[in-house]
Order: C-alpha cells, then sequence, then structure tokens
C-alpha cells in the first residue's frame, strides 16, 4: 500500500496524473494486501480497481506459489518480482514480460527492517523505474524525501540499488522505459455509471456512516454523481434531480467529491 502511494506521489512529481488506492481482502494481519495505480497524462476519472494492469509488482515471493498474481496482467506486461532468482525462473505466461530485483538483501544491507520482515517498498520502486519506466527515479527519490517519515537518506540508497540491480528477462534497453511503448492508451469514460456491479444485491447501506444531502437549489442536473457513484446507488426523480437510493448508499462520498458545483453535502448520520 505504501509502495503504492509513494509510486503514485513520484508520478505526479514527475508532472503526471496519479492514482492509487488499496484493496483489503481478509481482514487479519498478514494476510495479502492488493495495492493499485494508475498513471496518465490527463485526470483520471475512473476509480474502479484494475483487472488488467499493465505491471504486476509482487513484494512478497510467496505469492508467487498460492495466489495467481499474472491474471489479468495484458500481453506484453510486465511482471516485476521481489526475488533471488533470475527472471528466467520466475513461472509466468510466455507473453509476460518478467523481471526481478532482490529487494530483501538490499533493504536490510541499507538497515531498512529486517531479513524476516524486511522493508522493501523504495528498493522495488527503484527496480520499477527502470523497468517499467512508468516514473524517474529522481522523482521517486523527491517522493521518499516528501513523504517517508524515516530513513530517508537509506531508502534513497535502496531506490538506486532497486534500480541498478533489477533483471530482465530477454533483451533489455538499459535505462529506457521498456514498456513506454505498451502501455494502456487513454480512457474514455463510459457514458453510463462506472460501477461494475449494483449494490442492489449487496446493501452496502449497512457501511455507511456519511450521507450525502443533495442541495437541489444548486444543482444542474449535469448527473457527474450518477455517473461516479461506484455502487449505482443514484436515481433520477421525473424533473431530472439525483434521488439518493440510500438503501444501497455506502457513504463513500465520491459524489460528492465528483459533483461539480459541490451541490452534495456529506452529513454525519444521526
Ligand atoms: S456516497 Fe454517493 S457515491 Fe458513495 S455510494 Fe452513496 S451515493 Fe454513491
Ligand atoms: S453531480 Fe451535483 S450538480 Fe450534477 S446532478 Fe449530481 S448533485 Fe446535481
Amino acid at each position: 500500500m505504501i509502495a503504492s502511494e509513494l509510486l503514485a506521489q513520484a508520478a505526479f512529481l514527475d508532472g503526471r496524473e496519479p492514482q492509487s488506492f488499496p484493496f483489503f481482502g481478509v481482514e487479519r494481519r498478514g494476510a495479502p494486501v492488493t495495492a493499485f495505480a494508475r498513471i496518465d497524462d490527463r485526470p483520471i476519472q475512473l476509480r474502479t480497481s484494475i483487472e488488467h494492469p499493465d505491471v504486476v509488482v509482487v513484494l512478497d515471493p510467496g505469492l508467487l506459489h498460492t495466489t495467481p498474481v499474472t491474471d489479468g496482467l495484458k500481453e506484453g506486461g510486465l511482471l516485476l518480482v521481489n526475488s533471488r532468482l533470475p527472471p528466467e525462473e520466475v513461472v509466468a505466461p510466455a507473453s509476460v514480460r518478467r523481471a526481478t530485483v532482490d529487494a530483501t538483501r538490499i533493504a536490510v544491507a541499507h538497515g531498512l527492517g529486517t531479513a524476516s520482515t524486511p522493508i522493501v517498498n523504495t528498493a522495488v520502486l527503484g527496480a520499477l523505474a527502470k523497468a517499467a519506466g512508468v516514473v524517474t527515479l529522481d522523482a521517486v527519490q523527491r517522493a521518499i524525501d516528501q513523504f517517508v517519515p524515516g530513513h530517508r537518506p537509506e531508502n534513497r540508497l535502496a531506490s538506486s540499488d532497486g534500480y541498478e540491480s533489477v533483471r530482465l528477462a530477454g533483451p533489455m534497453e538499459h535505462g529506457a522505459p521498456v514498456l513506454a511503448h505498451r502501455l494502456t492508451p487513454l480512457i474514455t469514460v463510459p457514458e453510463g455509471p462506472l460501477a461494475t456491479r449494483p449494490s442492489s444485491d449487496l446493501h452496502t447501506a449497512a457501511w455507511r456512516t456519511l450521507t450525502p444531502v443533495v442541495h437541489l437549489e444548486k444543482c444542474t442536473r449535469c448527473n457527474f454523481c450518477w455517473k461516479f457513484c461506484p455502487d449505482d446507488a443514484i436515481g433520477f426523480d421525473s424533473n431530472g434531480f439525483p434521488v439518493i437510493r440510500l438503501d444501497y448508499c455506502k457513504g463513500c462520498g465520491i459524489c460528492a467529491a465528483e459533483c461539480p458545483p459541490r451541490t452534495i453535502e456529506m452529513v454525519a448520520e444521526a
């Protein structure tokens, strides 16, 4: 999660438009966590999880034996693994470019965590900067300076070591962004709601602590709230004004954030 946030910060410092968010599955200590990052040259309006990534980064190599990490990875995409193995020995579909970096060794060498619990984020991000070319090493190191709370010199060095030592299977253009020509083209936001599964069968209202209240006197009926609600919890009255379906609204506040005239207020539940 931290690596994903730092990646997004680095992309921002590179002048790009980033987005980063985690996905928590089983809520217990030690359970695998997935974090997503999108990077684009224009504002990102999609807020869905990423099903077909250009790049998959695996910080814990043990996951390769338990989790189908390359599911959905695009043909020609990159699988970067924290591993001592050469990339040729990482099991992955033939259509996928593989890279490895011994981020655990790098982290321990710089005093970042311990051999049993190394903190590998910055070494992996350095490796990612070189292998995928989606951010520069300079931006990664500036993000470390601005957002990492401690051990900044050590983290900077770890990112440099990751950058220098990452190995790619197959021919590599040294220092060049090898994936640049493969990255996803700009995405066009569809006209309808972005929710992939309406919450009518999920009843997410039980999660809500804040309720969206629409101040209709300022509403321009632009429909943005409807478009961006991840649970398809917004309908319309006969005059075209939005109506929140409170049975299905989980109170995430995305509608309020996306409403251009800031017509929606998130109000604490009584
Ligand atoms: S707060 Fe808004 S965006 Fe979030 S679920 Fe409720 S209506 Fe949808
Ligand atoms: S986004 Fe705001 S202005 Fe647009 S329809 Fe929804 S409440 Fe009204």
